[in-house]
């Protein structure tokens, strides 16, 4: 009934996609303070890095759990990034959605398209790093990769920032305050 369409659609999903070392995470940590937004816990087969929670961060899962969530049908969309798989769940995310939660997704671009392709209604927002020496340096600066991973991520940095065109809005990440202010006044929780 198109009662229960239009309360399924109470909520706004938000995409933010854009290259590691962009600042999407800190973005998104700071987006959370409001309550109004919830965050969707993808799931994936990547090993947790030191401080992640299980259920917090991530579901962290196992190829075999993974495989068998795609069989029944449980991801909205997933991908493979990095050599390790990661999908959002559809239903935490239809559930959100109804109760006029504003849904944050923090994927990549391939979901972000599959989410476009299904047609899915939201806010798709591309953060951007000012200029790649910037980029660059926040990834080495982290001091957490071997220089060839920083290498490799720089590369698909480069490829995800030519996909930045087919995202509603392209927020460049130059000060952190300033990039939120947008983003918030974007989503409308000014
Ligand atoms: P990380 O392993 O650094 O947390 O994330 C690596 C990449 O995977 C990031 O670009 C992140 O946005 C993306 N990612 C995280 N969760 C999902 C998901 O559920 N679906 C897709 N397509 N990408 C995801």
């Amino acid at each position: 009934m198109a009662t229960g369409e239009i309360l399924a659609r109470k909520g706004q999903m938000v995409v933010m996609s854009g290259p590691s070392g962009a600042g999407k995470s800190t973005l998104c940590r700071r987006l959370l303070e409001d309550p109004r937004v919830h965050f969707s816990i993808s799931a994936t087969t990547r090993k947790p890095r030191t401080g992640e929670v299980d259920g917090r961060d991530y579901h962290f899962i196992t190829p075999e759990q993974f495989r068998q969530l795609i069989r029944e049908g449980a991801f909205i969309e997933h991908a493979e990034v990095h050599g390790n798989l990661y999908g959002t769940l559809r239903k935490p995310m239809e559930d959100a959605l109804a109760r006029g939660e504003v849904f944050l997704l923090e994927i990549d671009v391939q979901g972000a398209n599959q989410l476009k392709l299904l047609g899915e209604p939201g806010l798709y927002i591309f953060v951007s790093p000012p200029d790649f020496e910037t980029l660059r340096r926040r990834l080495v600066g982290r001091g957490t990769d071997a220089p060839e991973v920083v290498e490799r991520r720089l590369k698909k940095a480069e490829d995800e920032y030519r996909e930045r065109v087919k995202y509603d809005h392209v927020v460049i990440n130059e000060d952190l305050d300033r990039a939120l202010r947008q983003i918030r006044s974007l989503i409308g929780l000014e």
